[in-house]
């Protein structure tokens, strides 16, 4: 069992009040024990944040160069403990062992783009047509709260924790719960590297106390947080307070549209891929199957013989394609979505249930679950269901595939699937979503973006744009030539 303690200042911080971590594939198997933070621990770690940012304490805020060096080692670090990650995404939120190698690889991946970043980040200027001068000069925003979520717990804080740190911010981070393991042993290693003690403060304890305390305090500047709609419209409203400054990455009901003139094949292997990875429980994950009308009952088929395909296992197993959800609340509620669709009418094509297999029997093991010919007013078709279920719907026209696309709630992702480039180009400038692959699905390079429309959040993630999220703009006018015409339109002499 992996002891958990909060990280503040540089020093490990014992409670004495536990939050235990099951196995979600062997719930008999304790995996972790964390440390509850109290309130007292969460003010001194923003006291401590506060400190650092204000009086830059070891240089922290204006040495670029020290943080360019500290990404790296981060980013090498992670890949030297890769196989430790592992084991925690494996056991301690059920991440089939290739899916974690890949998200080890993601993560490195991230603060190894950002490493260098504090170097290369200019402002602009221009003179204006008087002579003045503009400066436009980017500032680190300040203490930074980042909260995270569980499903994939390395990439989503390393978005928020490089490109913060790459700026010159300090953070307070309060990792999910059930990923508590994981996320020590991040901070494990960002400690690791050589950064200065309470430049990163990680506080572990119970979302609803310790997260939305942090949302409270006024002496954070800004909070990323990555989490559920639900959660984020409480932030969003307690943020409002004090005018803090909010990025949010929330949920995501997202269409998978797939024209008759596309590679079938090619795009079959794409929707496995998008939907059903980690258990689909992703944000991004493509839920819902839009297809065309003529060629819905061979997709179907193909559909069927490729999940039944895919392997539901152990996680710890190389060929497990599915593993388990992550907890008993979040089993009951895929089910209690399944059994909706079935009362509501909608076709079952595979799936359904529970795994009840003795070897899968202490797991929270669902079924890849598909369901035909739905409505997209239903609620299996227009809620983030977070878990291993597809929906299908067809289309017979571009209108009407943009139109069942974009009705929803959410705007975070797309998959387009043809062969016919220029229709592919106008169906995504319709479609309102973040990232749009054609041809493509669920892949998300540091270089790129993230981030949603709609209710799926506020503001971007990864490349050149994850940075504008930490930083303040701010304007230094000079008066270079005493012309002052400005000032003459307006006063008299
Ligand atoms: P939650 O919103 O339940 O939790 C996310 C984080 O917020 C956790 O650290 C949680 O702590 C904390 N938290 C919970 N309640 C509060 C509160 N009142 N105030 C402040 N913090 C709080 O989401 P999940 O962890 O269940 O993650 C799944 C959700 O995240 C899905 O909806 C998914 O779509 C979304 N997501 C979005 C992504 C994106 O990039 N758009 C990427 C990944 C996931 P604790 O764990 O202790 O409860």
């Amino acid at each position: 069992m992996i002891e958990v303690k909060s990280i503040i200042d540089g020093e490990e911080v014992k409670s004495d009040q536990y939050y235990y971590r099951e196995c979600p594939y062997d719930t008999e198997k304790t995996v972790t024990k964390a440390h509850v933070a109290n309130v007292e621990d969460l003010k001194r770690a923003i006291d401590t944040a506060r400190d650092v940012f204000d009086n830059n304490r070891y240089n922290w805020v204006s040495d670029y160069k020290q943080r360019d060096r500290i990404l790296f080692k981060i980013s090498e670090k992670i890949r030297e403990e890769s196989q430790t990650f592992i084991e925690l995404l494996v056991n301690e939120i059920g991440m089939p062992l290739r899916q974690a190698r890949a998200h080890v690889n993601a993560a490195a991946d991230i603060f190894e783009y950002y490493a260098g970043f504090g170097a290369k980040l200019y402002g602009n200027m221009k003179f204006l047509p008087n002579g003045d001068l503009i400066q436009l000069v980017k500032e680190p925003v300040g203490v930074v709260g980042a909260i995270t979520p569980w499903n994939f717990p390395l990439t989503q804080s390393a978005r928020k924790i490089a490109p913060a740190l790459a700026v010159g911010c300090v953070v307070v981070w309060k990792p999910a719960s059930y990923a508590s393991a994981i996320s020590y042993h991040l901070a494990k290693v960002i400690m690791g590297s050589g950064i200065p003690k309470g430049v990163v403060n990680v506080v572990f304890g119970p979302g609803e106390k310790i997260g939305s305390e942090l949302v409270k305090d006024s002496k954070v500047d800004k909070i990323s947080f990555t989490g559920e709609t639900t959660t984020g419209k409480g932030i969003m409203q307690e943020a409002s307070k004090n005018i803090k400054r909010v990025s949010l990455e929330l949920g995501g009901k997202n269409p998978f549209i797939l024209f008759k003139d596309a590679n079938i094949n090619q795009a079959i292997k794409g929707l496995m891929y998008g939907m059903f990875r980690n258990a689909g429980q992703a944000c991004g994950a493509t839920t819902r199957l839009i297809v065309e009308e003529s060629i819905a009952s061979e997709v179907e088929k193909a559909v069927v013989n490729a999940v039944k395909k895919l392997k539901i296992g152990n996680p710890n197993l190389e060929d497990t394609d599915v593993g388990p959800v992550v907890s008993k609340s979040q089993e009951n509620k895929v089910l209690s979505y399944i059994d909706i669709g079935i009362k509501e009418g909608y076709k079952l094509l595979i799936g359904g249930k529970k795994v009840t297999s003795t070897e899968l029997e202490k797991g929270y093991f669902i079924e890849p679950t598909v369901f035909s010919n739905v409505d997209n007013k239903s609620k299996i078709a227009q809620e983030e269901i977070f878990g291993p279920v597809l929906v299908i719907m067809y289309f017979r026209s571009e209108d009407d595939a943009v139109s069942i696309a974009n009705d929803v709630i959410y705007g975070l992702t797309a998959s387009i699937w043809t062969n016919d480039y220029r229709k592919a180009l106008r169906i995504s400038r319709m479609i309102k979503a973040g990232s749009i692959w054609i041809n493509d699905a669920y892949t998300q390079p540091s270089e790129g973006l993230w981030g949603g429309y709609k209710q799926s959040g506020i503001g971007r993630e990864l490349g050149l744009q994850g940075i504008e999220d930490f930083v303040e703009v701010k304007m230094l006018y000079t008066n270079v030539n005493d012309a002052y015409t400005h000032f003459k339109q307006v006063y008299k002499e």
